[in-house]
């Protein structure tokens, strides 16, 4: 499709940024749409770890979860909650999900991954390249924290599927740990530092930046919750506020909340809230100098502007029950432990909403069902790292530019027929 063409995207969080301003610069006239604006906290893209997590390909359903799911609920320092009512509407995606933790089918999706996260910190600075929003993209290693290296070595699995696809990573000792962060207690006596990876300062800062650089370059924004996407002609059309309007093409980057407008357009698309949280610990005394992933609670801890942020957790019980914010108290818990001498001054707790497939991985393409109108949502624990790449393979396919990379593993109609 050549320039010029009127666009909607629905959806202000990372991917809708990033695939509204790729087809901005693509020389469209682009209408953003959104409930909230880009930066909210009612947004997941405001309240990650801010990870760029490149190597962060093996999903988290892998051989022999099943076995540790029943401990893990029942530890109150663990990083699984489940809401039990909410098991039967779980069912249906929790068992496919645990399907695919198959060793064959792991390195699939490990492979697929790979493809939209590997050059993830090269894309995040193309799309930031000469906005305000660069200065939140800091790069370095990304250490996986151990009490030992006896610990490390039962991830050894996970890791030897990163180095196939290339990921590379110093095994630092104690002694090269507390000479780097000499704060760190004597509960952690092994890392494994992953090269060339990158963090966001501040995620909500940093989505409102590259919004305003869109806006600034002609990108239009409309306030409001969309209720409707109906195919028609050659694009569709968005209703908003009990208006119609029409797009030649519309993209749906809602996050979690694209379940309900796609499934409107005769697709099954069995994606949950994988339910995480965060603490922001203000003004602390002192910051880790790299992220760190606290591997046996596996919760990320990101220096960050405002301080840092612990977060981390996965909690099912459905997109809108209210956030159990006292889940966060494992994180001041398990952070005491790894820098007892940290002192703040002040704590904000937050809860967002990852949006997971059973395959963890996104949808992204054309709908087969109501041509014109694009998928981009469903990136899981890895959405931040993964937004702009998926903008850019949305605006490429829009334009008629073919990606070199096979999109038949992120199939929108890939689970049509499943439920
Ligand atoms: C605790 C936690 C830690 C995480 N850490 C990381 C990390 O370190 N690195 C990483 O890569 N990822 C991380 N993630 C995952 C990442 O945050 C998400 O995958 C990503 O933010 C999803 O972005 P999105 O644009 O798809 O969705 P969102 O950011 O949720 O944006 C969707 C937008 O759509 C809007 N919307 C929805 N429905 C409508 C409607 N009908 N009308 C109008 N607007 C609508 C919403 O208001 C929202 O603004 C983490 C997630 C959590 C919860």
């Amino acid at each position: 499709m050549g320039a010029g063409s009127n666009i909607a995207v629905v959806g202000a969080g990372i991917v809708g940024v990033s695939a509204a301003e790729w087809l901005r610069r693509d020389g469209h006239s682009v209408t953003l749409f959104d409930r909230v604006m880009p930066g909210d906290p009612e947004q997941t893209s405001y309240g990650n770890a801010g990870l760029l997590a490149r190597t962060a390909i093996v999903p988290v359903s892998v051989p022999g979860l099943l076995g540790h799911v029943p401990s893990m609920l029942m530890d109150p320092d663990g990083p699984l909650f489940l809401r039990w009512a909410y098991l039967p509407r779980l069912l249906p995606w929790l068992v496919p999900f645990l399907r695919n933790g198959r060793e064959g089918r792991v390195r699939e999706i490990a492979a697929a991954l790979d493809t939209i996260l590997g050059d993830s910190v090269d894309q995040h600075r193309a799309l930031a390249a000469g906005t305000p929003a660069e200065r939140y993209i800091e790069t370095g290693h990304y250490a996986y924290l151990y009490k030992d290296r006896a610990a490390f070595e039962k991830d050894a699995w996970g890791f030897a599927i990163r180095r196939e696809h290339g990921a590379e990573w110093e095994e630092w000792d104690r002694a090269a740990l507390v000479e780097r962060d000499p704060h760190l207690s004597q509960a952690v006596g092994f890392a494994a530092a992953l090269t060339d990876h990158g963090w966001i300062t501040d995620p909500g800062a940093y989505l409102a930046a590259l919004f305003e650089a869109f806006r600034a370059g002609g990108g239009a924004f409309r306030r409001g919750e969309v209720t409707a996407i109906d195919p028609g002609g050659a694009g569709g059309t968005l209703t908003v506020g009990g208006e119609t309007s029409a797009f030649d093409r519309i993209v749906l980057a809602s996050g979690v909340w694209s379940r309900r407008l796609a499934e409107r357009l005769g697709h099954t698309v069995p994606m949950e809230a994988e339910r995480g949280y965060h603490m922001m610990l203000e003004n602390p005394s002192h910051r880790p100098p790299i992220p760190y992933m606290v591997a046996d609670a596996k919760f990320a801890v990101t220096p960050m502007e405002a301080g840092i942020r612990c977060a981390g957790l996965v909690e099912f019980a459905g997109v809108d029950a209210p956030a159990r914010m006292e889940r966060t108290a494992l994180f001041e818990r398990r952070i005491r432990s790894l820098y007892p001498s940290l002192e703040w001054e002040g704590v904000r707790t937050w809860m967002g909403r990852r949006p997971s497939t059973p395959d963890s991985l996104p949808l992204i393409g054309e709908s087969t069902r109501a041509r014109g109108i694009w998928f981009g949502f469903g990136a899981q624990h890895v959405g931040l790292t993964s937004g702009p790449k998926t903008g850019r393979l949305l605006a490429d396919m829009i334009a008629g530019r073919r990606p070199n990379v096979d999109m038949t593993p992120y199939a929108p109609d890939r689970f049509d027929g499943d439920l």
